[in-house]
């Protein structure tokens, strides 16, 4: 059986670490060629590069801060310079900047609205202008190209103290849905991925310590956390044919996060 990838180009922002270096990681596996995007430090991305060539895979690290018109589009430059094109487009890029409502910054809130829903838009665009132009490539896919938007369980969960992150999942959900209706007509497959918790960087203090990591695992009745390669295993299957079918979907990959696990034994 060929690789579910096989002869497609991935871009996947953000993911010189947590679940975007194992999305990369596991779809060029999957066969596909993969661009790791980092925002600062190169080294996180060249790691993960060497990892995927070592493996037999194809990779390249490029910069880009996802906020940025120019370096988005310079970002798709680069890969088109390296690969020819792009069929598999995940926006995975995202950060938190948490304050109490009342003390939340402008600052606060335009950083993260601009980088994890508006870096999700320009990526998305570029990404859309090029399967279109492209079209459907029937040996490597049935669609012309795959968006996969990284969200949440905050696009649907309320979360106190994180008024701008919600804000921006939440919107994130309704630019993929609407991106879908638009672009199904081109074969353009567009869906969301919202993980719950998965232990990464983003959010170390959720399970660094025993209290924290207790509390944590009162909201998921599955009973474990997440983990990077949860989310890499389900962007995969969502950018390969096998999901042909699914589109304007949200996957929740959450241990159960969203089933108001406080109703458990009551309510
Ligand atoms: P992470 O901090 O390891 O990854 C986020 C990545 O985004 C980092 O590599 C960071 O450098 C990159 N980034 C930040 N700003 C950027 C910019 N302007 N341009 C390009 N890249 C930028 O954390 P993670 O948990 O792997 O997060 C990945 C995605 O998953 C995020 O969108 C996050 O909101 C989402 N998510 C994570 C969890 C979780 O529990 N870890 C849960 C739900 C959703």
């Amino acid at each position: 059986m060929p690789e579910q990838l096989q002869g497609q180009v991935a871009i996947i922002t953000g993911s010189s670490s947590g679940i975007g270096a194992a999305i990369a990681q596991c779809m060029a596996a999957a066969g596909a060629k993969v661009v790791v995007n980092y925002v600062r430090s190169s080294k996180g991305a060249e790691e993960v590069v060497g990892e995927i060539e070592a493996a037999g895979g194809k990779a390249i690290a490029v910069q880009c801060d996802v906020s940025q018109e120019d370096q988005v589009l310079n970002l798709f430059a680069q890969t088109y310079a390296a690969f020819g094109t792009v069929d598999i487009l995940v926006n995975n890029a995202g950060l938190q900047r948490d304050a109490k409502f009342v003390d939340m910054t402008l600052d606060d809130w335009n950083w993260v609205i601009n980088v994890n829903l508006t870096g999700q838009f320009l990526c998305s665009r570029e990404a859309a202008k090029e399967f279109i132009k492209r079209g459907v490539v029937s040996e490597c896919s049935c669609a012309a190209g795959k968006i996969i938007c990284i969200s949440s369980v905050h696009e649907v969960i309320p979360w106190g103290g994180h008024c701008n992150y919600a804000a921006s999942k939440g919107g994130v959900r309704l630019l993929m849905q609407s991106m879908a209706q638009e672009l199904a007509p081109h074969k353009i497959r567009v869906n969301s991925i919202a993980p719950g918790a998965i232990k990464t960087p983003i959010n170390r203090s959720a399970w660094e310590t025993p209290e924290a990591f207790n509390d944590l695992l009162s909201l998921i009745p599955y009973n474990r956390i997440g983990v990077p390669e949860d989310i890499g295993k389900a962007a995969v299957w969502l950018a390969s044919d096998d999901s042909d079918y699914v589109h304007g979907e949200v996957l929740f990959v959450d241990g159960g996060m969203t089933l108001y696990p406080g109703f458990a034994t009551g309510g």
